[in-house]
């Protein structure tokens, strides 16, 4: 037997956004165990797990990813911190937002979306959590109702407000 210091050392993997977004797209937005999704329930939050450990061998490919919610992810235990960093992450609160802003970034690597004062606030919070988000501010933009191109994420109530346009997609 080799000297343990010899042995290769197997890096943890980090999964970056686009592939999130891919896996999550490929998923469908809902946990492939229970079918819980963000959209239906603002409770559900959406977090990629290695279906064969990454401490066990599994593989750091698509492959061996799917989409749990966090309830189905719990016990699991061997992801946990892999998964600690995306917790909170924007991600899953864009999803409760509306899911079409995540389907766009996963369709067409950017979404263009509208928010308002205090949903852009929490926006820029979020993106300092985990490794971050390309975000444009898109100035002198008219946002009317149902602008018809724009991912609104603000609702009736908000529709008085000043809103901010942006463009979002995600790094690397
Ligand atoms: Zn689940």
């Amino acid at each position: 037997m080799g000297d343990p210091d010899d042995m290769p050392v197997r890096k943890r993997p980090t999964i970056t956004p686009k592939t999130r977004l891919r896996i999550f797209g490929r998923d469908n937005f809902k946990c492939t165990v229970c079918g819980a999704s963000p959209a239906l329930d603002t409770a559900v939050s959406l977090e990629i797990d290695h279906h064969v450990p990454f401490s066990l061998g599994g593989a750091d490919e698509d492959g061996n990813y799917r989409t749990l919610c966090r309830r189905c992810n719990r016990g699991k235990g061997n992801d946990e911190v892999l998964n600690k960093a995306v917790d909170s992450d924007l991600l899953n609160w864009l999803s409760r937002v509306n899911p079409e802003i995540l389907e766009a970034m996963a369709r067409d690597g950017e979404a263009v979306a509208v928010a308002n004062a205090e949903e852009f606030a929490e926006i820029q919070k979020l993106n300092r959590v985990f490794d971050g988000y390309e975000i444009t501010l898109i100035p002198n933009t008219i946002i009317g109702f149902h602008a018809g191109y724009n991912l609104g994420i603000y609702t009736l109530e908000d529709n008085g407000g000043p809103k901010t346009n942006f463009r979002i997609a995600p790094r690397g």
